[in-house]
C-alpha cells in the first residue's frame, strides 16, 4: 500500500458517475484485484445502485453472443440508455482492456461516452463468476448504467451462475448446432427468461425453434396460458440475424416485458435478494477462506489435524474448534 499514490475513492466515484471511463475502469480494476480500497469502493457505491437492469447473455461459443452484445448495445443507446458490457471469460487468465478473442466489433462503441466496455477474468480460486463479477456490475451500475449486458465467454458452470446474477437471462441457441440438446443438458433451459435463436438467416432456424418449443413443452413452461397462472413467465423464443441488426428489436421488447413481469410480481426485489444473498455469502466464505489460511500457517491447525488423523477427535468436532478460533 505504501508505495503507491493515495486513492481518492469518493473523487474516483464521483468520476465515475459523471461519465468518466477512466474512473470506472479504475474502480472495475481495484474491485477485481480485491484491493486494499476494495471495502471503500463497495461502501462509497452502495447508495448509488440498484438502478441498472441486468442483463446477462448466455450460449455455446459460436452462436453470436458477441455480435448479439453489439447489437443490443447499439439499440439501447438509439434509446439513449447508458449501458455497460462486461464480457466475462472464466476460463482466461487475462482481464483488463479488450484480450478477449474478437472484440473488434465493439470499437463502434469505444468512442461512446455512454457505453463501458470492460473484459475480465474470473479469478477461479474465489470460484467461478460469484467473487469479481458482482463488484463489477455494482461499478457499473453505480456509475450511473440504466443496462448491464454480462456476456460469458466461457462454457460450463459460468453459464448458470450468470442467471443468479441477472435480472433477465438471455439463452443464444443457433441453428445446426445441436445447441437444443445441449442446453438441455447444461441445464440452460430452466435459466432463460428469453430465448434467442440467433442466426435465423440459417437453414434449420424454423426447427430449432420447434425443437425448442418442444422440449420447453414437455419441461412445464411453454403450455398455453391458463386462466390461474396469467402472471407465470413464458419464455418467449425471439429470432435474430444479429449480424444484420434484424430482430434486436423484438429481444429488447422481449427484455421489458421480462422486466415489466418482474416489477409486477415483485419477483425484481426477489432476484436481487437472493443475487445480494449469495454476494454476501461469497464474501464471508472466502474470509472464512483466508482466515483458515492463516491459521494453517500456525499451529492450530496442524495440532486439530493431528488429532483427527490419529483418531482423538472426530473431523466435525475439530472443524467446529476451527470455526471458533476464526471467529477470536
Ligand atoms: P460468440 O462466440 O457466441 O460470441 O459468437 P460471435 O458473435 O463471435 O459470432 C460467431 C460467428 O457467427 C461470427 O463469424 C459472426 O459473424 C457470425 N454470426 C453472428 N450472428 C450471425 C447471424 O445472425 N447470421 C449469420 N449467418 N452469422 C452470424
Amino acid at each position: 500500500m505504501s508505495g503507491r499514490r493515495h486513492v481518492d475513492v469518493a473523487s474516483l466515484v464521483d468520476a465515475a458517475r459523471a461519465g468518466s471511463p477512466r474512473a470506472v475502469a479504475r474502480l472495475v480494476s481495484m474491485v477485481e484485484d480485491a484491493g486494499p480500497a476494495l471495502r471503500e469502493v463497495s461502501a462509497a457505491l452502495a447508495p448509488h445502485t440498484g438502478h441498472a437492469h441486468v442483463i446477462g447473455l448466455t450460449g455455446s461459443p459460436g452462436v453470436g453472443k458477441s455480435t448479439s452484445t453489439n447489437a443490443l448495445v447499439s439499440a439501447f443507446r438509439a434509446q439513449n440508455r447508458r449501458v455497460g458490457v462486461l464480457a466475462v471469460d472464466p476460463s482466461s487468465p487475462f482481464s483488463g482492456g479488450a484480450l478477449l478473442g474478437d472484440r473488434v466489433r465493439m470499437e463502434q462503441h469505444a468512442t461512446d461516452p455512454g457505453v463501458f466496455i470492460r473484459s475480465m477474468a474470473s479469478r477461479g480460486h474465489l470460484g467461478g463468476l460469484s467473487w469479481g463479477t458482482p463488484q463489477a456490475i455494482r461499478v457499473l451500475d453505480g456509475a450511473g448504467c440504466d443496462v448491464i449486458l454480462v456476456e460469458t465467454v466461457g462454457v460450463g458452470q459460468a453459464e448458470i451462475e450468470i442467471a443468479s446474477l441477472a435480472d433477465t437471462t438471455l439463452v443464444l441457441l443457433a441453428p445446426g448446432m445441436g445447441d437444443g440438446i445441449q442446453a438441455a443438458k447444461a441445464g440452460i433451459l430452466e435459466i432463460a427468461d428469453v430465448y434467442v435463436v440467433n442466426k435465423a438467416d440459417r437453414d434449420g432456424a424454423t426447427s430449432t425453434v420447434r425443437d425448442l418449443q418442444g422440449m420447453l413443452g414437455l419441461a412445464g413452461q411453454y403450455g398455453p396460458a391458463g386462466e390461474h397462472d396469467v402472471d407465470r413467465w413464458r419464455p418467449p423464443i425471439v429470432k435474430t440475424v444479429a449480424a444484420r441488426n434484424e430482430g434486436v428489436d423484438d429481444v429488447l421488447a422481449a427484455i421489458d416485458a421480462h422486466r415489466a413481469w418482474l416489477e409486477r410480481t415483485d419477483g425484481l426485489r426477489a432476484r436481487r435478494r437472493e443475487r445480494a444473498a449469495r454476494e454476501v455469502e461469497a464474501i464471508a466464505v472466502a474470509a472464512l477462506r483466508a482466515r483458515i489460511g492463516e491459521l494453517r500457517g500456525g499451529a492450530a491447525l496442524d495440532v486439530l489435524a493431528d488429532q483427527v488423523a490419529t483418531g482423538k477427535l472426530d473431523p466435525f468436532a475439530a472443524a467446529d474448534v476451527l470455526l471458533a478460533e476464526t471467529a477470536d
